[in-house]
């Protein structure tokens, strides 16, 4: 079964369309338990913060590395601790 699908976000920061997504890829492991992994495409352009789900282009992020929004990492000193 395939249901990788593609949804378009818009960017909370410059509220422009995102390319790319994330794919949800179905297989079975050795015991044949189902597992679904969730893997980003590779034309993937944005970040989905890890603490508010706020859609974010790397390039309208400060620090897309961190995979969370601009306000977050303000906000929250530990966040900058990452990475
Ligand atoms: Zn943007
Ligand atoms: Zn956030």
């Amino acid at each position: 079964m395939d249901t990788s699908e593609t949804t378009v976000e818009i960017c909370t920061v410059c509220r422009k369309t995102t390319r790319g997504g994330f794919q949800l890829q179905t297989s079975t492991d050795k015991s044949g338990m189902p597992v679904i992994a969730v893997i980003p495409t590779p034309d993937r352009d944005f970040n989905v913060c890890d603490f508010c789900n706020e859609v974010v282009h790397f390039r309208c992020s400060e620090r897309p590395d961190s995979g969370c929004c601009n306000a977050c990492f303000e906000v929250d000193p530990k966040i900058q601790t990452i990475g």
